[in-house]
């Protein structure tokens, strides 16, 4: 099938779903990331919309864009331009569709939790606490007030073999573009590109958008990543964001290089205080080079060993000092920049989560004495610590082994004569 086929069905099959009669009043919830694959969904919806009479506009429309508020910048610049001029179309075009943009409430923020609290940075494991922080818990919220009958969303199997493998899983059957949602209330999900290539998504990104014109994404991929349809058609280049995102949080501590931003700032001088700030947070937290920035311990005063805990309150005090400088360095910086639409002053941080930060540090120099700083861990608990790890150990050895095992089960099945 050509694209240009490809491009209609698709358009068509969106159309007949939005027509769906069961459904009838329900709205729709489209989840929006600012990314390649979730504007070619959103561009195909407008299409579909586009394309059906008036009288048949009936169902709401909801685009729902998560902002972090760590976002890179340049990226959050553009996805607030984007949301602006998707509402104007709608608007001028009598179109049901409204774009939000959802973030987390203050008590969630990274910030207050990693410079107020001294929590330990996620990793790139599977349950990254910001991530559920930050991305899904906004939308989440939002999807549940909304109450759509179906989320559309830009996933596609050519993504990664990881994300294969999850939409197999939720695949509502063999081959079909919907799924039931992975956190189990009840939410119907259609992916209306899930077979697509990276190079058709391209392709159609060559042609504008319904609301403007499709040059700065392919830009931006190409300032952060060196993907664009016409550098790199086969569109290879990897998720450089630890979730998935291809642009994703200047701060995302989870991935060791954050190649889209220092790509970046290789083209915007402002954006070098960025990444060195980054590399302060993750050096903060490496034992390695502060062997005393760590206490020992979780907040609740389980003893984890020396350097393993959460990080001392001097050194949280530290990385906001250093962060508020690199703030007046980004906006001294963006001042000279040729782009006009770079020059206007950015927050990095709040005065709102500076104020719980200082209120956290104060109420953990009273109430835990075992964060204050690098001292000595007290009498027994290193004993405890070490007991602690030592019993981790044996429960990791004793499930590698059990999966070996199921591994080697599964090869050479046991067969009864
Ligand atoms: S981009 Fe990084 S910091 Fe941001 S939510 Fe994802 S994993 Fe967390």
């Amino acid at each position: 099938m050509d694209l240009q086929t490809k491009v209609m069905a698709a358009v068509a099959e969106i159309a007949e779903q939005y027509c769906d009669s069961e459904t009838v009043g329900r709205p729709w919830a489209v989840s929006w990331s600012g990314g390649k694959d979730s504007t070619t969904v959103l561009a195909l919806v407008c299409r579909a919309l586009q394309m059906l009479p008036a009288s048949k506009r009936t169902r709401e429309v909801i685009v729902i864009m998560s902002d972090t508020k760590i976002e890179n910048p340049i990226l959050e610049d553009y996805m607030r331009r984007q949301v602006r001029a998707v509402n104007r179309w709608a608007r001028q075009n009598a179109m049901p569709l409204t774009a939000e943009i959802v973030s987390r409430p203050i008590k969630r923020s990274v910030w207050v939790g990693w410079l107020g609290w001294g929590w330990t940075l996620p990793t790139n494991g599977d349950d990254r606490y910001c991530t559920h922080a930050l991305k899904i818990e906004p939308q989440n919220q939002r999807l549940t007030d909304v109450n759509p009958c179906l989320q559309l969303i830009g996933s596609r199997t050519e993504e990664s073999t990881r994300r294969a493998a999850t939409i197999e899983t939720y695949r509502e059957e063999r081959g079909s573009r919907f799924t039931v949602s992975p956190y189990s209330d009840g939410r119907r999900i259609y992916m209306p590109i899930v077979e697509w290539t990276t190079d058709e998504v391209w392709q159609v990104l060559l042609n504008s958008l319904p609301w403007g014109s499709s040059d700065e994404i392919r830009r931006l991929y190409k300032d952060a990543t060196g993907e664009c349809a016409l550098i790199n058609p086969g569109g290879s280049v990897k998720a450089t964001q630890a979730c998935g995102a291809r642009f994703g949080c200047w701060v995302c501590p989870p991935i060791t290089k954050d190649r889209s931003t220092e790509n970046m700032s290789s083209k915007y001088e402002w954006m070098k205080p960025l990444t060195e700030w980054r590399q302060l947070l993750k050096d903060a937290h490496n034992p390695k080079k502060h062997p005393d920035w760590r206490s020992g311990y979780r907040r609740n005063r389980t003893p984890l060993g020396p350097g393993k805990g959460c990080l001392a309150i001097h050194a949280r005090k530290y990385l906001l000092t250093e962060l508020l400088r690199a703030q007046e360095d980004v906006n001294k910086l963006r001042a000279l920049d040729e782009n006009p639409l770079h020059r206007a002053p950015i927050e990095l941080i709040s005065a709102e989560e500076i104020e719980l930060i200082h209120a956290a540090w104060e109420e953990d120099a009273v109430k835990r004495p075992w964060l204050i700083d690098d001292r000595e861990m007290e009498p027994g608990d290193w004993d405890r610590a070490v007991l602690r790890l030592a019993e981790k150990e044996v429960v990791r050895k004793q499930k590698r082994a059990e999966k070996k095992q199921k591994l080697a089960d599964k090869a050479y099945p046991a067969v009864t004569i």
